[in-house]
């Protein structure tokens, strides 16, 4: 089969590799019928972490059940499915407390930009569509898998409630659909920080009534000068640079909290500030997992459409240029076909 594999910084590429294969009796194979690029991705692609040996890309997948092994009770060869980023048995305390992003026998999966993926714990990871998914629905389901799955647990994470004013650092896919999640919470103000016109416009179109173009201290000034000096009641942090961290908590009302999704990068918070504001902190890998019946049942119902953040559908042997498309910021978020 085809897969993607990273070589170097800006050297990704699509290249045959050995078929995945039941490893234990509790993975299943699957056929991937779409893939994407994750703002994660990126900091392997722009040598933010180091990339010192040739690795398999891609955590975010939907597809088709070709296998299972002989231990997988519930999902069967044909159903369409959907998983987590980190495969979990769904069973151990921490998938039961809604946490299967820490479960016990947590895996995480890997090599997802590719025409086939193994998933171990597949009784536990994957949720099956009730039947095969029309086309038009697949870029919705996607998303499931990572991106609006973690911007829903942002707006978990930050406690959103109806009524609210939330603010959400970062407008990439991820803080896009913080927006909507922020809007499905019944949030009465939504405030976006964001610099670039299409993603304004889609923030808009998911629920964001005020844009703020300023960022770090200045960012967090602004969004005081419009919550009457005092902040915002939750706020997603989307990003996971210092800046954004810093800017997070810094827009947070004492009483508030932030949600954080961002995969930290040199975050350094100091004792002493954060115990003076008062701001509470949640976040970590999503849990998607415990989001996965409840989003998939929504997308088939049509009441929410996250998959417009693809703004860019590539077939896989250009995972390449929807890499470069992402890392230019040319593209929100690359969908790829195999
Ligand atoms: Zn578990």
């Amino acid at each position: 089969m085809r897969g993607t594999v990273i070589y170097a910084p800006g050297d990704v590429r699509l290249e045959d590799r050995a078929d995945p294969r039941l490893i234990v009796p509790t993975d299943a194979i699957i056929r991937i019928s779409a893939a994407c690029v994750c703002g994660s991705d990126l900091w392997d692609y722009r040598g933010v972490n180091p990339v010192t040996r040739p690795v398999p890309m891609g955590h975010e997948y939907v597809g088709v059940v070709e296998e299972v092994g002989s231990d997988v009770a519930t999902i069967k060869p044909g159903q369409f499915v959907i998983g987590s980023f980190f495969a979990s048995d769904n069973t151990c305390p921490n998938c039961r407390a809604g946490y299967q992003s820490s479960c016990v026998h947590r895996e995480l999966v890997g090599g997802a930009q590719a025409e086939a993926l193994r998933v171990p714990l597949a009784d536990g990871t994957l949720v099956a569509t009730p039947d095969l998914p029309a086309p038009e629905l697949i870029p919705s389901l996607l998303t499931l898998s990572d991106v609006m799955g973690t911007g829903w647990f942002a707006a978990v994470a930050a406690q959103v409630k109806p009524g609210q004013t939330v603010a959400v650092v970062g407008d990439g896919a991820v803080g896009l659909l913080g927006v909507l999640a922020a809007s499905r919470f019944g949030a009465e103000r939504i405030i976006v920080m964001s610099r670039h016109e299409t993603r304004q416009k889609l923030a808009t179109e998911y629920g964001a009534t005020d844009i703020v173009t300023e960022r770090g201290d200045e960012g967090a000034a602004r969004i005081k000068e419009l919550t009457g000096g005092i902040g915002a009641d939750a706020v997603l942090e989307c990003v996971g640079t210092a800046e954004s961290m810093r800017q997070a908590v810094a827009s947070t009302r004492p009483g508030g909290y932030v949600g954080y999704v961002g995969v930290p990068h040199g975050v350094r918070l100091n004792g002493e500030e954060l115990f003076f504001t008062h701001v509470g902190l949640h976040g970590g890998p999503a849990p998607v997992r415990r989001f996965l019946p409840e989003l998939i049942d929504l997308v088939l119902k049509g009441d929410i459409n996250p998959g417009k953040v693809f703004d860019l559908t590539l077939p896989l042997d250009q995972v390449a240029e929807g890499y470069r498309a992402m890392s230019e910021r040319r593209a929100i978020k690359a969908l790829l076909q195999p």
